[in-house]
């Protein structure tokens, strides 16, 4: 379904004249795989490149290196319309509710708008059937379709979303933080319902989160990710009962669990993500990491395969120990 070899998002700051050129490097060398009618998350904190990463399959973020195959056609080498065509597949889900959704159009014009551009109906009756089993296919009364975002819930309001993303009958769905917004009553109908609508649309999800528990629910793989770089990856279970990283195992940390005596000699994350823009030297990690040694300090460790489904990039998992 989706293939990223090696992908670089750098952005450029403003320079001084004769200063050297500059880059946040957002992404920073990433290769994922994703299936059909698979959910993989993609977890860290703030700041780590995971919005960007799912903005630049979106074409939304520059690609500065490596590729993005989606049913193994390339992103970077189409424009115009195929680019259009193909990009039709692939839709997000924003992480705020609130600010998404146009308040100046109703719930219509909203399930409309993309219809209208891809020219989705043939007469007008047609495109209102649509608008309206578009909303009740995720819960929402459709005699509320002339209704404003204001006048729904947040809950409501992250449905419409939902709702917009299906309109194209996408294959793939970007879910960028979906609930992180929501209270906590609400987040589990909007996953529910996530998961309700993968099972019979059969549609795959990059499940972007900063929350491990979350993932853990609803996720088959998680790709965990620090300063622009996936550091382990693995199924949910082999992540959860053997998180390798230094990093996995401090996230674990951080999620209140009954196992928690297991990783109690993690110790809990400390300090803040450095720049993108000056990553530390060697591992990036190793500011941050009890376990680091002079190599971490010198050289990124590359990245191990552990067994055919996880895989990390620590120096304490390099082939000789
Ligand atoms: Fe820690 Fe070194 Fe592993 Fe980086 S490579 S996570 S600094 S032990």
């Amino acid at each position: 379904m989706l293939r990223i070899d090696n992908l670089k998002a750098y952005y450029p700051l403003a320079q001084r004249l004769f200063a050297p050129k500059r880059f946040v490097r957002a992404v920073d060398g990433v290769s994922l795989r994703l299936g059909e009618r698979e959910t993989l998350g993609l977890v860290g904190e703030s700041g780590c490149g995971k919005t960007t990463l799912g903005r630049a399959i979106l074409g939304l973020a520059p690609v500065t290196e490596g590729s993005i195959h989606f049913q193994g056609q390339d992103l970077s080498g189409r424009n115009g319309n195929a680019l259009h065509q193909l990009r039709r597949k692939i839709q997000m889900i924003f992480q705020d509710p609130y600010s998404s959704l146009d308040p100046l159009m109703t719930i219509e014009q909203i399930l409309g708008e993309p219809l209208d551009i891809h020219r989705l109906y043939s007469s007008r009756e047609e495109r209102l059937e649509k608008i309206h089993s578009l909303m009740e296919s995720v819960g929402l009364d459709s005699s509320q379709a002339r209704r404003y975002p204001h006048e729904f819930s947040g809950g409501q309001r992250q449905r419409v979303g939902i709702a917009r993303a299906l309109a194209l009958s996408p294959r793939l769905i970007i879910c960028d933080e979906p609930v992180s917004a929501l209270d906590v009553s609400i987040q589990a109908q909007i996953i529910n319902l996530l998961l309700d609508i993968q099972q019979r649309e059969k549609i795959s999800y990059l499940f972007i989160s900063h929350d491990l528990a979350l993932v853990q629910h609803t996720c088959h793989r998680v790709a965990v990710m620090y300063l622009g770089r996936i550091v382990e990856e693995g199924l949910v279970e082999e992540v959860r009962s053997q998180p390798l990283h230094p990093y996995t195992q401090a996230l674990w940390n951080a999620v209140p669990t009954l196992e928690k005596e297991r990783l109690s000699e993690a110790l809990p994350l400390a300090g803040e993500v450095p720049s993108p823009l000056n990553p530390p030297p060697g591992c990036h990690f190793h500011p941050r990491c009890t376990h680091a040694t002079e190599e971490c300090r010198r050289s990124y460790p590359s990245r191990r395969e552990i067994s055919a489904t996880h895989s990390v990039a620590c120096h304490l998992h390099t082939s000789s120990k």
